[in-house]
């Protein structure tokens, strides 16, 4: 099912596992041992959080695509 207004992130390869990204956006982030993944039932309704963490990665692998965006 498609839900456009919704960004889309992915996480590149290079996640150092800090969790930097899960202790700011819990609802979306899931950092297991070896990377960082996007929940499958990730919660977007504050998606300024997705900016923030994504911000605050420190290797910048968060790659957010704005809804509608190519
Ligand atoms: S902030 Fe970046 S490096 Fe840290 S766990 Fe999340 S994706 Fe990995």
């Amino acid at each position: 099912m498609s839900r456009p207004k919704e960004p889309r992130v992915r996480i590149e390869p290079g996640c150092i596992v800090c969790r930097a990204c899960e202790q700011i956006c819990p609802e979306v982030f899931e950092v297991t041992e070896e990377t960082s993944l996007v929940r499958p039932d990730a919660d977007f309704s504050e998606p300024e959080r997705v900016q923030e963490a994504a911000a605050a990665c420190p290797v910048e692998v968060i790659r957010v695509a704005a809804p509608g965006s190519r």
